[in-house]
């Protein structure tokens, strides 16, 4: 039967377990299955190439992306090593020049050495990624939103130019969602997730995933998890599927707190710029409509204010909490220079507009009148401060 997304996301891939009834499945926690003879067994062998409770958490994944297949990995970047193990010596690919900090570190700290290479591409600018796709790279690795500058690329144009030239189109979809954007149903060849972040949606787990429907792509990913030993705990993957069963009331209440958020900093005196794809100011905001229900619940803002006072800023909320990670059910903030993206040199991040005064905030889905008073409050104090310390200067 047709289902609409919130009930896919209860329902598929999480059948009652047959022998005792039990309407949730449990977690498997075994490493191997007993065979019958060599090789016969019931479809699983040994966890690290594949587990029940991996299959379940795939099916409903799949579903929510309106794709065939999922796999499930250790971490997102763990799913991002198996994509790029698919690749060869001599082999390009293009990256967005907004992609996670943790997704350059890998290709240039440890891919880059078996001459895989990475042409940072801005992706906003089709013309430019037209330009780059015309030396045929294997593979074209985008975010978009992106972290932490939520640039918007353009997803069904990319990814048509990308098949025109016979290249692998990937999008990291953490930051929206299956909920608010499909990029497989907007054409591109691959869905990539860090699963830490909202789909599993109380930062108790790290996870991955990749989602394709192209058959191929799948066995390649399920051959590199059990060669590499990227496959996450039984366990994880658990508590995973237990909170993407609330995906879709969570996303409203995510973006429904931070719109009210980027409007009402949008106006603070002490704020520079706010990065929120559903202000209309975004200056992609038109894109960002064309590809996306909703505009998910991060937002970046950078302050007018010193590095020193930006850091005593942060330092100071008594609801959000100062922490690495997005997309939990808590508020959290984040400064990218220092802490996410620490490990892009200072000259790069500058180039990328990564600047110190940049602070991210993942809006979670308290009241959000508590969140709007912690950041009213802790920026009227730094005000009084910085004023008071003007006039004796
Ligand atoms: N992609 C994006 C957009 C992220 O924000 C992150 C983590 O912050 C990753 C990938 C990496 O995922 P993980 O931390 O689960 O390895």
């Amino acid at each position: 039967i047709q289902m609409k997304f919130s009930t896919k996301a209860i329902h598929i891939g999480q059948k009652p377990e047959p022998n005792s009834g039990a309407v949730i499945p449990p977690i498997y926690m075994t490493s191997t299955f007993i065979q019958d003879a060599p090789n016969k067994h019931k479809g699983y062998d040994y966890t690290r190439a594949g587990n029940p409770n991996f299959t379940n958490l795939e099916k409903t994944l799949a579903a929510l992306e309106k794709a065939k297949y999922a796999t499930v990995f250790s971490s997102g970047i763990g799913a991002t090593t198996a994509l790029i193990s698919t690749l060869k010596q001599g082999d390009t690919v293009i990256g967005g020049n907004d992609l996670y900090g943790g997704t350059f570190r890998l290709f240039k700290k440890i891919f880059k050495k078996f001459g895989i290479k990475l042409i940072v591409v801005d992706t906003q600018n089709l013309q430019a990624v037209e330009k780059a796709l015309q030396k045929k790279p294997k593979m074209i690795f985008l975010e978009s939103p992106s972290n932490p500058l939520l640039k918007i690329s353009n997803i069904r144009v990319i990814s048509k130019l990308a098949k025109k030239y016979k290249t692998i189109s990937v999008v990291d979809n953490t930051f929206a969602t299956p909920y608010f954007q499909q990029p497989i149903q907007l054409g591109a060849d691959i869905a990539l997730h860090s699963t830490t972040k909202y789909i599993s949606g109380h930062s108790d787990v790290v996870g991955g995933a990749i989602i394709t429907n192209n058959k191929q792509i799948k066995q390649k990913m399920q051959f590199a998890r059990m060669s590499m030993g990227l496959n996450p705990s039984p366990f994880d993957v658990w508590l995973t599927t237990r909170g993407l069963k609330t995906l879709a009331v969570r996303m409203e209440k995510h973006a429904q707190n931070a719109k009210q958020i980027a409007e009402f900093l949008d106006k603070h005196p002490l704020v520079k710029r706010v990065f929120y794809p559903g202000l209309e100011t975004h200056p992609n905001y038109k894109v960002a409509q064309s590809q996306m229900k909703g505009y998910s619940g991060i937002v970046s803002v950078e302050f007018n204010l010193s590095l020193k006072d930006s850091i005593k800023l942060i330092s100071s909320f008594k609801v959000f909490t100062l922490a690495e990670s997005l997309g939990g059910i808590e508020s959290l903030v984040n400064h990218p220079a220092s802490m996410t993206h620490a490990s892009i040199s200072a000259k790069q991040r500058q180039k990328q507009g990564l600047n110190d005064g940049l602070i991210r905030l993942s809006i979670g889905i308290e009241d959000p009148k508590d969140l709007l008073n912690d950041l009213k409050t802790q920026l009227q104090l730094i005000h009084k401060k910085s004023s008071k310390q003007e006039t004796q200067n």
